[in-house]
């Protein structure tokens, strides 16, 4: 598709001796560009020719129909539109995207790497404006008020793991205070929780002279 596109612009001899540079390298660009979003659209199409028609909803297991479904995804020097499937959990109530987990995408129509320089820039510089610019000169093609709402989104979902985490730690320093030992063996919003074995004993009886981990987390 590259070649096709050279013929094109500069016909079968090539570029005449009136082609500056300038004009060369737009064409090059352009051609990367078309390999590139052909490569990427055709290598979409053909994982999701993989998948089953049935998937299992994320949620409750429900095993739901698929269908054909499309939208624009931006990439690295490249805008693509991304052949995947989508499905309709009727007991959930909400539709999901089996294709985008294994994929590391999400609902922000970015990849990962576009994400990541949009939230780098977001960060660093002093105002979105700047950063806004600074992303469209690596080529992605994105709004101020874009990078605005990637920005928060994300930095939202930092507070809300970092909550979690404060969560589980709250949790775990009650439990070696009341000297129960909960052991997470997963299912529900917490996991199950199974509290240890009767008659062992909390702390380890064996003379340590290094403590290596704490004492009411035995293996
Ligand atoms: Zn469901």
């Amino acid at each position: 598709m590259g070649q096709d596109r050279l013929k094109r612009a500069f016909g079968d001899d090539g570029p005449g001796l009136d082609v500056d540079f300038r004009a060369m390298e737009q064409i090059a660009t352009a051609a990367a560009r078309g390999l590139t979003e052909g490569t990427l659209e055709l290598l979409l199409q053909q994982q999701a020719d993989k998948l089953s028609t049935e998937q299992p909803c994320p949620a409750c297991g429900t095993l739901c129909p698929t269908t054909p479904h499309t939208r624009p995804l931006t990439a690295d020097g490249a805008e693509v539109e991304q052949t995947e499937r989508k499905a309709h959990c009727p007991d959930c109530r909400r539709d999901f995207f089996p294709l985008r987990t294994a994929l590391g995408l999400d609902e922000h129509g970015y990849s990962s790497s576009v994400l990541e320089r949009i939230v780098t820039a977001a960060a660093r510089f002093a105002s979105f404006r700047d950063a806004t610019f600074a992303v469209q000169m690596s080529r992605v093609g994105i709004s101020e008020s874009q990078v605005r709402r990637l920005a928060h989104k994300v930095g939202a979902e930092l507070v809300a793991e970092r909550d979690r985490k404060a969560v589980e730690h709250r949790r775990r320093q009650l439990a070696s205070r009341t000297g129960v030992v909960p052991e997470v063996v997963g299912g529900g919003r917490w996991g199950r929780i199974r509290t240890r074995a009767a008659g062992r004993p909390l702390v380890s009886t064996k003379p340590r002279t290094r403590r290596t981990r704490s004492p009411v987390w035995p293996r």
